[in-house]
């Protein structure tokens, strides 16, 4: 039985492992430790697990993803952790046209991965391409390192495109794909974190395309899925509803503190979002380079908004559903998000960046006017019919504070990333999605996160117990 709030229940005094936070990290870090026979308690500041990924009836009665929802061939963790909780997944629906709305307000329908006759189209893919060879240059244990990697992470990505690209539509281009993929403008992230980021997914193309790539699936019974079925698993390991303020270091144990009570351990995994970890007191506090590695970790700004209908009625048109807005429009994509059975349709609008920011200081009408005007004119009027409208604003979630991921502002990899980036802190160990080399900043990273912080512990344990063996 899952404990919630309220009533509180009592926390144990003493637990050999407490792991904060109960999104995908936290629960496969204490999976993961519960295989290998080791106690853990999990607690959770919020009252349901998943973190990010939050799955939710409609009125309507469909099953949407507010957070994350997408997996990919290739991320392995994620998968071998849905199948062994029998989880299923369907197809992303991605037949029939797609659209591009251009900036000088022409619509656009095309096959495939982009529109080849379209403004700009070939110094896009050269772009990438030379993104793609800088990756393959990105140690994904190390990314600060390497000859490059100092004048990569004190260049922005918008610098480098105005420096690299000629072509205008081609930057009008790689802009948007850059909100679309880390949330940010470029203005925000250095060169080497986009590099690393395209390295850590295996590609650009991992990023972007759907076939075969990270938006390639849904889960069926939705992405929260495997985290409930963890949690059921761990059973009363996990607290739901116990915010932890503190964590204190002492010579054998830590202490962590949290309204409902001190619990002693003798590790400690952190499986917070950086903002979230940054809310924590540390004591002592934590080395220089993990403090302002946490203060210059920014989340992105993205909002999704879910418009159900009763039918998919963009596709008897031929088209998919799939979107890309080039304009000023609120949102920058649009994907088909209808349920397997097609009993209903839905449209998934993503907002992201400077787009998030002005929308979202709107009033809630305006805001869903400004949604169905930008729907109407790409699918049709039938699109200012919805059945149920929801908006999710991450900045908004007082845990999270934003998504998809915190990406290190420019410079950061250099100054702080070597040891600041996830190095143990004595007996605190650190996972997130944010900490991984593989799909840094997607559910499959924070898997790996979390099984990387457990490994630490048990290695710690097995050290412990050979010493006083
Ligand atoms: C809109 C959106 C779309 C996305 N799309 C995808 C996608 O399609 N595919 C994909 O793979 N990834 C996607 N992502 C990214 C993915 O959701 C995250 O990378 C992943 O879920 C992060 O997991 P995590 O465990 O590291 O952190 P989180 O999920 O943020 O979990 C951290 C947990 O810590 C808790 N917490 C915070 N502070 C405290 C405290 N003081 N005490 C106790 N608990 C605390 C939080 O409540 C939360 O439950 C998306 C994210 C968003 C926001």
């Amino acid at each position: 039985m899952l404990r919630s709030t309220p009533p509180q229940p009592a926390l144990p005094t003493f637990v050999p492992v407490v792991v904060i936070g109960a999104g995908y990290a936290g629960l496969s870090a204490a999976l993961a430790l519960h295989d290998h026979g080791v106690p853990v308690l999990v607690l959770e500041g919020a009252d349901r697990v998943g973190g990010r990924i939050w799955s939710q009836r409609t009125p309507a009665g469909v099953l949407i993803d507010h957070g994350g929802q997408w997996v990919g061939p290739t991320q392995h963790k994620l998968l071998a952790l849905a199948g062994r909780f029998d989880c299923a997944t369907f197809p992303t629906w991605d037949a029939g046209e797609h659209l591009e709305a251009w900036q000088d307000g022409t619509v656009r329908r095309y096959r495939g991965d982009g529109p080849d006759d379209a403004p700009g189209a070939a110094e896009y893919h050269e772009a990438m391409a030379r993104i793609d060879a800088m990756a393959k240059e990105v140690d994904l244990s190390d990314p600060g390192s390497g000859p490059t990697a100092g004048d990569r992470d004190s260049e922005t990505v918008h610098s480098y495109f105005r420096r690299t690209v000629a072509c205008p539509a081609a930057r009008v281009r790689l802009d948007l794909a850059v909100q679309g993929v880390l949330a940010m403008e470029p203005r925000e992230v250095s060169v080497l974190h986009l590099a690393f980021y395209v390295a850590s997914a295996g590609g650009f193309a991992q990023l972007m395309e759907t076939r075969g790539a990270a938006q390639d699936a849904r889960f069926t019974g939705g992405a929260q899925a495997p985290a409930r079925a963890i949690a059921e698993h761990l059973g009363d390991s996990v607290h739901l509803g116990v915010p932890v303020t503190a964590v204190e270091q002492r010579s054998d144990l830590v202490e962590v503190r949290t309204g409902a009570g001190v619990v002693r351990a003798r590790h400690v995994v952190v499986a917070t979002p950086p903002p979230a970890t940054a809310a924590i007191r540390f004591l002592p506090a934590l080395p220089a380079a993990r403090a302002r590695w946490i203060q210059r970790s920014v989340m992105g700004d993205v909002a999704k908004v879910h418009v159900v209908y009763p039918r998919p009625f963009w596709r008897a048109a031929g088209l998919s559903g799939v979107a890309s807005v080039y304009d000023e429009s609120t949102f920058g994509v649009v994907f088909d998000n209808s349920p397997p059975n097609a009993d209903r349709g839905v449209l998934v609008a993503f907002s992201y960046g400077d787009r998030l920011r002005r929308w979202s200081a709107l009033g809630p009408g305006e805001r869903r006017a400004d949604v169905l005007r930008t729907l109407a004119r790409l699918f049709g009027p039938a699109a200012r019919e919805p059945i149920d409208y929801l908006e999710k604003i991450w900045p908004e979630d007082p845990w999270a504070r934003g998504g998809y991921a915190a990406n290190p502002a420019p410079g950061s990899w250099l100054a702080h990333g070597r040891t600041g980036w996830r190095e143990p802190c004595g007996r605190i160990h650190w996972a997130g999605a944010e900490t991984a080399s593989r799909w840094n900043g997607y559910m499959d990273g924070a898997i790996s996160s979390g099984e990387r912080a457990a490994g630490e512990i048990l290695l710690a344990l097995a050290e412990r117990a050979s010493r006083s063996g």
